[in-house]
């Protein structure tokens, strides 16, 4: 007997039909014996449903607000769930993420669990229950809902896992398994049956939104078991993260595993500040404390006493970022001219055999030039190499990139 958590995503209990498959499938696991704890999200476009709503109202919605109604969506899908394993005869009881005490800190729409109360879960596991958990939420010390970011169930899942010191946890979605890349844009993408850690991570920060980064960061501190399968099939073992130890050692690791992109970020520019120490925290730290998390960071050499500042920050937060510095910023650094720009689009490989392999940055930029494509940006790391391009040119780019490193099933 096991203690197994099963995440199922938006499309995995779209209808009522397809939560009583999820039913049937929790219901074959228990009667293997297993505890189940079940985490669900909302049904498929309705977290975009209710954020669209509330954008109807107040076009930047209040933060607090916009959770109190987002975290609806999970809530209908967990007391479905509980009610279709009851009509298979399975004893289920659900709880939303504040009845668990899922506690986080208060950073609304991105939250982060600080801790979760696992006291009613485990009496339930033993009096029989199947639990049934809303994904993507949480409440704060003082009984705020909070919500933990879009694909924010797969940390649930995984932070359940993780308190619960599960077995497994397995995150059931519309594919069956981690692909070299999203399959529904490059049709010849591979399922990969293992993939590390490590490289997951970087995909996930990357932004292949199979897994939400943080629920990988979760699984890597805590070595939850991790799988990644179909809920729409009954066979296959989809795609295990593994972890560098229980690597198989004589197997040789391809040089790229895996391209990630994503369109979520855009790229501000601040032009002709001085070229002077302190430059950076001086347009960096009030982005960092209104809570804007910033990704890649580039300075040029500066030129007669002048240097550009280039940054990447999430789409969302573009407006919000080039408001602090034409307002607060700008009487300090006097910037020629403060840019946004939404039209990019990133593209990295990741892959752990790169550590062993030179080349592959100039191979990656050669294969983009063939194709006309400009690269406006680069950030690195071992097991990395990401690009920003413009966002029109960014499915050919993986494509290209995609055939170029030979990732193609067979
Ligand atoms: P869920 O609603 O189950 O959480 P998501 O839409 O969040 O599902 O994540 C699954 C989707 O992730 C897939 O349908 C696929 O389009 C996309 N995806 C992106 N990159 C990959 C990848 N490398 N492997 C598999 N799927 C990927
Ligand atoms: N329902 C939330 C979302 O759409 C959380 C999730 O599906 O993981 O982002
Ligand atoms: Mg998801």
């Amino acid at each position: 007997m096991a203690l197994i958590v099963q995440k199922y995503g938006g499309t995995s209990v779209a209808n009522p039909e397809r939560i009583r498959n999820v039913a049937r499938r929790v219901a074959r696991y228990k009667a293997m014996g297993h505890q189940i704890v079940v985490v669900v999200s909302a049904m498929s476009g309705e977290t975009n449903r209710l954020i669209a709503l509330a954008k109807e109202i107040m076009p930047e919605p209040d933060p607090r607000e916009l959770d109190v109604m987002i975290s609806t969506g999970e809530q209908v899908t967990i007391g479905l769930t509980a009610l279709a394993l009851m009509e298979l005869g399975i004893k289920a009881k659900s709880y939303t993420g504040a009845q668990v005490k899922i506690l986080t800190n208060d950073a609304f729409t991105k939250a982060r669990i600080l801790d979760i109360d696992d006291h009613n879960i485990k009496q339930d596991l033993n009096d029989g229950y199947v639990v049934v958990v809303a994904g993507f939420q949480g409440a704060d010390e003082f009984g705020n809902i909070t919500t933990l970011g879009r694909g924010g169930s797969d940390t649930t899942g995984v932070a359940l896992a993780a308190a619960l010191k599960a077995e497994e946890c397995q995150i059931y979605t519309d594919v069956d398994g981690v692909y070299t890349t999203d399959p529904r844009v490059v049709p010849e993408a591979r399922r990969l049956d293992k993939i590390t850690f490590e490289e997951m991570l970087e995909l996930a920060s990357q932004g292949s939104k199979v897994l939400q980064i943080r629920s990988v960061e979760f699984a890597g501190k805590y070595k939850v078991k991790l799988r990644v399968l179909s809920s729409f099939e009954d066979e296959g073992d989809g795609t295990l993260i593994t972890f560098e130890d229980d690597k198989d050692s004589d197997m040789e690791e391809p040089i790229i595993s895996g391209i990630a992109f994503n369109r979520d970020e855009a790229k501000i520019t601040v032009l002709g500040v001085p070229d002077t120490p302190g430059i950076a925290y001086q347009i960096l730290g009030p982005i960092a404390e209104a809570n804007i998390d910033v990704d890649m960071i580039i300075q040029n050499t500066g030129a007669d006493g002048a240097t550009d500042f280039t940054f990447t920050v999430h789409k969302n937060e573009m407006n919000k970022a080039l408001s602090i510095l034409r307002d607060k910023v700008q009487s300090f650094i006097k910037a020629r001219e403060i840019i946004g720009d939404d039209k990019i689009a990133k593209v990295a490989v990741v892959g752990v055999g790169m550590r062993s392999h030179v080349g592959i940055a100039s191979q990656m930029f050669r294969m983009l030039a063939e194709e006309g494509i400009n690269i406006q940006m680069i950030s690195t790391s071992e097991i990395k190499i990401a690009v920003v391009v413009e966002e029109k040119y960014m499915e050919l780019a993986v494509r290209v990139l995609h055939k170029a490193f030979e990732l193609e099933g067979d």
